[in-house]
């Protein structure tokens, strides 16, 4: 898929993977932010007669800005997809940018970061539909583990779940960059580097070129 153009850039709202995020492997935390008051107008109620309008309800806040991990909002109301790690993980089929790569930590299927310290999120409540809960310990398994999948077990485990759409080379190249970025850790324990790289190079030769570059990539912080 070619990258859009700046003209086709567009306001986005940006996490439309908001509902699927608890399924990655990403065991990042956040420290628990100060949440601002949105304000006074963004406050009152709105008329049942008055036109929706998205994204006119952030008052003085520039939480999302400051939170994004590759500054893919490049002002209010204003994402740049090219930059999106939703858009990188989930949507690009092809080669990750390399100077994007490391900015995108250990999140292996989308980015909720601007959705997580918005203000207004506060009010949203958990689902209580089951197609929501975290499926298969997704949120708690190691990126070694999910790497060692096969197709069969990718295609069975994911069954029902919007990550299995991304197919099973773009699910290895994601975890590919998440294992690269962990190698590239100063703070990593020897154990699980071993382990990274042990895996790493299991599938230095993988049918996919797209996969055999990501892992390369990764093997070059060994
Ligand atoms: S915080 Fe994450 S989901 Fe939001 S715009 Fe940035 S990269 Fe995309
Ligand atoms: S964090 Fe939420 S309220 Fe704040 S600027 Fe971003 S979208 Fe608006």
């Amino acid at each position: 898929m070619p990258l859009p153009t700046d003209a086709e850039l567009h306001a986005v709202q940006a996490s439309d993977a908001a509902n699927v995020a608890n399924a990655t492997a990403d065991s990042r935390s956040h420290d628990a932010p100060t949440i601002p008051q949105p304000d006074a107008e963004a406050a009152a109620p709105h008329s049942t007669h008055a036109p929706e309008t998205a994204g006119a309800h952030c008052g003085n806040c520039t939480r999302c800005i400051g939170a994004c991990p590759t500054g893919a909002i490049v002002a209010p109301y204003q994402v740049d997809a090219r930059r999106c790690i939703s858009y990188l993980t989930i949507e690009l089929k092809g080669s990750i940018p390399q100077d994007l790569r490391p900015l995108i930590g250990n999140r292996v299927y989308g980015c909720d970061d601007c959705q997580l310290v918005c203000p207004w999120n506060k009010f949203a409540q958990a689902a209580p539909v089951d197609d929501f809960d975290v499926r298969h310990g997704l949120d708690r398994a190691s990126l070694v583990e999910l790497f060692e999948w096969t197709e069969d077990e990718f295609d069975t485990r994911l069954q029902g779940s919007a990550i299995r759409r991304i197919g099973y080379a773009c699910w290895l190249r994601n975890l590919a960059v998440g294992m690269g970025n962990a190698l590239r850790s100063t703070t990593l324990p020897a154990e699980a580097r071993e382990a990274i790289v042990e895996a790493l190079r299991r599938r230095a030769d993988d049918t996919s070129p797209l996969v055999r570059e990501h892992v390369q990539w990764a093997l070059e912080a060994a």
